[in-house]
């Protein structure tokens, strides 16, 4: 178990076959070895990335942390020191696309602010490096088709990082949907946000960077409907106000909308930064269930209107996420959340905020 979690650089190191291997090229059992994992490097090391990724990647059988890319050249030997990053595994946003010459490295996941997904989901795709890519994947149905694109003509491949998907009783939720267990779904309410201030400067208060609350937490309202329904929408309608109007300034602090189906049925959902919500109620023919919370990073649980409790996982979300998405590469499946993911989402935030702008006419889809 222990070796398990030693990367190779300190596996190396451990062995004292530093000196011999860098003379003599790897010997083809430390290669094997290294290739069990594969090799990720974080695009962005801002909170998301120090708080859940870096630390869930020391928990992960099928990928490792070994390389940054960084704008803030302070945070490079903290990262080098508790991560045994090597030199020739850092990188800035201007020599990023060298990280196409470095073999240590399989996966770049991009964590920077949504505005800069796509620009730098394609460099990663063009170096020849799978990309995972955070939600929201990207502006507009363009940004993420064009991300899509880069990473098909590159032949290497997508995942967004949807963690929820990867978590027990949201995967339960699914699956009574495609099975009908409790009969058809007949609607869905759910809302994500939090009761939050965001200082000046913050990318989340930017609207050229992927700011406000649609964009950041509207998206799990958005992804849990389409998940606890399969079903994509046909048309949408929303509202985005400001109610803090001296800190939000140029984009939606709170959003409500409807997303409507062929059947007829309405679902809503509704984020905020300024009202903590965290709920999925489904409602089906015959019965009904619930996730409360369902968009943490632990501690998702519900109910079933048959008495089944859906009890939290212990596990590290993250870590989970990182390790399917790993194993679906190493064998050669298609991701478990792919492009498609992100980019129908995207057009969902894209219709609410036309919708919002036109005084909440229904958008098609
Ligand atoms: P953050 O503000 O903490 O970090 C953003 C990082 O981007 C910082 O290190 C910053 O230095 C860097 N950066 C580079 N260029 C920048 C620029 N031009 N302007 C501003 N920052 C710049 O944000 P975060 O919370 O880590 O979010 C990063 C991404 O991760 C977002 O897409 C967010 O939606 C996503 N995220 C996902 C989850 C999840 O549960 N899946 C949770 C949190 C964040």
């Amino acid at each position: 178990m222990m070796a398990d979690k030693i990367s190779r650089k300190i596996f190396l190191k451990r062995t004292g076959a530093l000196a011999a291997v860098s003379a003599i090229g790897f010997p083809s059992i430390l290669l094997s070895q290294s290739k069990e994992k594969l090799g990720v490097a974080l695009v962005g090391l801002g909170s998301y990335s120090t708080g859940r990724l870096a630390p869930g990647l020391q928990m992960t059988d099928h990928c490792e942390l070994r390389g940054i890319v960084t704008g803030s050249p302070e945070k490079i030997p903290e990262w080098q020191e508790q991560y045994n990053i090597p030199d020739s595994n850092v990188y800035n946003y201007e020599n990023m696309h060298e990280i196409a010459n470095n073999d240590d490295i399989d996966i770049v996941y991009i964590v920077l602010p949504t505005g800069l997904h796509a620009k730098y989901s394609i460099i990663g795709a063009e170096a020849g490096k799978h990309v995972w890519c955070e939600k929201p994947m990207a502006m507009n149905v363009e940004e993420c088709q064009n991300i899509i694109d880069a990473v098909n003509k590159n032949n290497v491949s997508l995942a967004i990082g949807y963690r929820l998907h990867h978590e027990p009783n949201t995967q339960q939720i699914i699956q009574f949907a495609r099975e009908q267990t409790f009969g058809a779904v007949t609607e869905v309410r759910t809302a994500a946000g939090y009761d939050g201030y965001h200082e000046d400067g913050n990318w989340r208060k930017n609207a050229e960077l992927g700011g406000g609350a649609l964009y950041d937490m509207g998206v799990y309202p958005i992804n849990a409907i389409r998940y606890a329904t399969q079903m994509e929408p046909i048309a949408v309608n929303g509202r985005q106000s400001v109610v803090r109007k001296d800190v939000y300034t140029e984009v939606d602090e709170i959003t409500d909308f409807q997303l409507e189906f062929e059947n007829g049925m309405v679902c809503t959902g509704e984020t905020s930064f300024g009202k903590s919500m965290n709920y999925l109620n489904v409602n089906t023919e015959n019965g009904w269930y619930y996730l409360k919370p369902m968009s943490s990073y632990s501690g998702v649980q519900g109910m079933v209107s048959n008495g089944t409790a859906l009890p939290a996982d212990p596990g590290h979300q993250q870590a989970r996420q990182m390790d399917g998405e790993a194993l679906a590469i190493k064998e050669g499946r298609p991701p478990i959340v792919p492009g498609s993911q992100g980019l129908n989402d995207v057009r969902i935030v894209n219709a609410i905020m036309e919708s919002s702008r036109n005084g909440r006419t229904r958008v098609v889809l």
